[in-house]
């Protein structure tokens, strides 16, 4: 999963790109709900957050580092739910 850091200036430009709806305005900054992101694998081939931020300011999460092929299962458990 992807992470926001502090120096997100809250332009919510990501939140509506995200196919997975993992993105929401948290207290402070954007956050990413880590269940949630596949890192777009499923959806694209680029994390579409990362595209369209104006600042870079969105990182692997030190917290869950994920291989593709978990990220793949990930993705295919989600559309199971829905
Ligand atoms: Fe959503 Fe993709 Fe960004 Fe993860 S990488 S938060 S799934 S847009
Ligand atoms: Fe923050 Fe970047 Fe998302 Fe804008 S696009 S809300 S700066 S993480």
């Amino acid at each position: 999963a992807l992470l926001i850091t502090d120096e997100c200036i809250n332009c919510d430009v990501c939140e509506p790109e995200c196919p997975n709806g993992a993105i929401n305005q948290g207290d402070e900054i954007y956050v990413i709900n880590p269940t949630l992101c596949t890192e777009c694998v499923g959806h694209y081939e680029t994390p579409q957050c990362v595209d369209v931020c104006p600042v870079d300011c969105i990182m692997t999460n030190p917290s869950h580092v994920e291989t593709t092929d978990e990220l793949q299962l990930k993705y295919q458990q989600l559309m199971k739910q829905t």
